[in-house]
């Protein structure tokens, strides 16, 4: 039997969540019960494993190096990730680079006289939930290296309260049971850098803790340096043993909603289209999405350090997710969430359909409550599962969501909306 928790809710076998509505935990087979959070890792990694494997063969059979080509990462990302076509190929460029960069210096081909290929990090910019830690995510998948989330907001400079920014390397050697080599060459995915700006773009005399210290310290390991490390993160501490190592080699994307910084772009672009009769179609082009408009010079009027902003050479904005692409995201990714319900209801036999109003007003919510993408997990969740605790001990062969069952799910779970 699978292991249930005190009340009558399963227990995730992975992770040990107990079932809820926000992550259901379901019994996959008698004795195995993963939640829905889990299910989806295993699909994501399986996936991104075989056609690992499978590009693995594909170049051995030509005889060529094993990093996949900018249009294949770019292949890839779109079966995962809806539209942000951009970012893709700015993403796609810099990690083929990167790792085109590595195989050189592994192959010792670089001598005193060679051009040094520098390390291209990239930032990038966007309002949240649209899919900037997934594209960092799903590319690490596909180059099999270690990867680490890191939040900016808890590092803080050495001798303050928080964690100090060497830590941040601790998860990425944590993914690879601490093997040094592996997590020198991995990927860290600082989100949230837009939180350690600078509250004024003027260079203050007062501490600035959580802000310009913690650039600074995190320039280090940007620009490449051997850093020592605490191999249980947090803190240091004088007694603890540290780890050396090398960021050379680690790529860093960082992510930030940057909130606000339109402003500045449509400030710059102001003071640069005086004069030149620019015409009034393109300037609403330009306030319907500045951000795509974004240039370097608007992340230091932000409050990010030049110097950081030097080491983020790769700069790409994220579009805001419209109505078409959230209805996308919730059929077509390989692992979008309606897909998922339907491999689960299809384990018990059942064939589970979502009429395209069921799904219109699925969006049509995730819009009025303002989640975004993220919200659109949440309110299938909230919806299905009445469904997923009555189908499988009833005699159906097909179950349909309709708009009136979803809304009528919704309105018995009026918490969603306030989240
Ligand atoms: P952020 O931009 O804040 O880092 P995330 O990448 O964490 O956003 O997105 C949150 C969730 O929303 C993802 O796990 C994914 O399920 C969904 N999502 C967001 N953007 C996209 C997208 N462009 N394509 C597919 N799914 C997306």
């Amino acid at each position: 039997m699978a292991k249930k928790s005190q009340g009558s809710g399963l227990v995730c076998a992975m992770c040990g969540t107990i079932d809820s509505e926000a992550n259901p935990v379901v019994e996959i087979m008698p004795g195995l019960a993963l939640c829905s959070d889990c299910v989806d890792y295993i699909e994501t990694t399986a996936n991104a494993e075989l056609a690992q494997r499978k590009s693995g063969r594909a170049d051995k059979k030509k005889g060529r190096n094993s990093i996949p080509k900018p249009k294949e990462i770019k292949e890839f990302l779109d079966q995962y990730i809806i539209g942000q076509d951009e970012a893709k190929k700015y993403m796609a460029v810099a990690v083929y680079n990167h790792y085109k960069r590595i195989q050189r210096l592994d192959e010792g081909k670089q001598d005193a006289e060679d051009v040094d290929i520098e390390k291209s990090n990239v930032i990038l910019v966007g309002p949240t939930g649209t899919g900037k830690t997934l594209l960092a995510k799903t590319i690490a998948k596909l180059l099999d290296v270690p990867f680490t989330i890191v939040d900016a907001t808890v590092l803080t400079e050495a001798g303050y309260v928080g964690e100090d920014i060497e830590s941040l390397l601790t998860r990425l050697l944590q993914a690879c049971d601490y093997d040094v080599k592996k997590a020198e060459r991995g990927i860290v995915f600082i989100d949230e850098i837009d939180k350690i700006a600078r509250k004024s773009d003027n260079p203050s005399i007062t501490r600035d803790v959580s802000g310009e210290g913690v650039q600074q310290g995190l320039l280090k390991l940007l620009e490449g340096s051997t850093v020592l490390v605490p191999p249980n993160g947090g803190r240091k501490h004088p007694e603890q043993k540290m780890i050396a190592v090398d960021t050379k080699n680690i790529l860093f994307v960082c992510g930030g909603a940057f909130d606000g910084i339109e402003r500045k772009i449509a400030a710059r672009l102001n003071t640069h289209t005086v004069g030149y009769g620019q015409n009034s179609s393109d300037a609403k082009k330009k306030r319907d999405n500045l951000m795509r408009y974004v240039m370097p010079q608007d992340l230091k009027s932000f409050g990010l350090i030049p110097e950081i902003i030097g080491r983020l050479p790769v700069l790409t904005a994220l579009d805001p997710l419209d109505r078409d692409a959230l209805r996308r995201i919730l059929t077509e990714p390989k692992n979008a969430i309606t897909r998922q319900y339907k491999k689960l209801f299809e384990m018990d036999g059942v064939e589970l359909e979502f009429t395209d109003e069921a799904l219109d007003t699925i969006v049509d919510k995730a819009i009025e409550y303002k989640l975004g993408a993220r919200g659109l997990r949440s309110i299938v969740e909230t919806v299905m599962v009445d469904a997923m605790y009555e189908v499988p001990s009833s005699k159906k062969k097909k179950f349909e969501v309709t708009a009136p069952y979803v809304l009528e799910k919704l309105s018995q779970n009026p918490g969603l909306n306030q989240a």
